[in-house]
């Protein structure tokens, strides 16, 4: 599908260029890598893609990239596929934390390294894991929400219960959450994990925890955009967007308008082209048998992986000017077009 068409062109091109200049030997000596995603659904992972296809292209290196459509049997079949063809490293965005673990084993059989992007792969020999601070993610969520509602009935719409971020992202919010409980401000009258993160079953558990605190809420707290996206929807439907603080995550254009328009309250701002362009520069070194250097480790049931975490950014109508903007992640033009 579409989904295929860019890594094959960039492929191409980058061949072109290398050819030109090396004659021969590039063909042999070229890292090539794999580059398997769960899904392109949020706006986020193309832009994963992108960056890092033309970063791992500037550096030499060629890309197949892969997306699975959060499909397991497609993931692992699709990762045999790259591996068979000889990929020099496999760089995976899992959609099963532990299903995933399989494609580290047959890569691993093969002498073919294996880097966890964004998201754990967990009980297996997975060889480097970068992503952001994703416990300091529901950190900022829940901090977020706690400031405009100290007291209330809260509201808990998760990520999808098979990514080991989600888990995060609620241990982080359960940090800021739990005093608070505990003290008796706050009550959690609903709280579901969101299968696949689609936002449409975050649409559905929001309309049931409405109904069944007769919209008798307070706050909701929404583990990324396309969840918060759902419950705004849901939330309209009753008269209440606007009057409910809602977080996200992944500063997705739609939900940065939404912070404009006073219906989301904050999103939490991963700099994905950190992120991709570190793992593209990562990836080409360990491929070329280099040591690579790491600043933490995560443990992921099996090991002490070797880890890498970047810092994410707490974003509110008062600092999109200076973070998302300022960044070029998304333009003036873009975010304000509806103010
Ligand atoms: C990522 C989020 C993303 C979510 C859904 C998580 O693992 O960290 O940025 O919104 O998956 O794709």
């Amino acid at each position: 599908g579409t989904d295929d068409a860019p890594a094959e062109e960039n492929t191409d091109e980058s061949e072109e260029t290398e050819n030109s200049g090396e004659e021969e030997a590039t063909n042999e000596d070229g890292i090539s890598i794999g580059f398997s995603l769960d899904t392109l659904q949020e706006e986020r992972w193309q832009r994963d893609r992108d960056l890092f296809v033309s970063k791992a292209e500037e550096l030499g290196a060629t890309v197949n990239v892969q997306s699975a459509d959060s499909d397991d049997a497609k993931q692992i079949s699709q990762a045999e596929n790259l591996i068979s063809q000889g990929v020099d490293l496999l760089v995976v965005v899992p959609h099963d934390a532990e299903v995933s673990a399989s494609i580290v084993e047959m890569a691993h059989a093969e002498d073919i390294p294996v880097i966890s992007y964004d998201r754990l792969i967990k009980n297996s020999e997975v060889d480097l894991y970068v992503s952001f601070d994703n416990e300091r993610v529901g950190e900022m969520q829940a901090t977020a929400i706690t400031e405009l509602v100290p007291q209330g009935k809260y509201v808990l719409i998760e990520g999808a219960d098979t990514d080991n971020n989600a888990h995060l992202f609620k241990q982080g919010q359960m940090n800021i959450l739990q005093p608070l409980i505990d003290s008796g401000d706050i009550e959690i009258v609903y709280d579901q994990w969101t299968k696949g993160w689609e936002p449409e079953e975050a649409l559905a558990n929001m309309e049931n925890a409405l109904t069944s605190n007769d919209n008798d809420i307070d706050a909701v707290i929404a583990a990324n955009d396309g969840t918060a996206g759902g419950v705004i929807q849901a939330l309209a439907a009753q008269g209440m967007d606007g009057e409910i603080p809602v977080s996200g995550q992944d500063a997705e254009l739609a939900a940065v308008q939404r912070i404009v328009e006073g219906t989301q309250t904050m999103t939490v701002y991963k700099p994905i082209r950190d992120l991709a362009e570190r793992v593209a520069e990562l990836a080409v070194q360990m491929a070329n048998g280099e040591e690579i250097e790491t600043t933490t480790t995560v443990n992921n049931g099996q090991i002490d992986v070797p880890s890498i975490l970047l810092d994410p950014i707490a974003v509110t109508k008062d600092n999109i000017d200076d973070t998302i903007i300022a960044d070029g992640f998304h333009s003036e033009e873009d975010v304000y077009q509806n103010a």
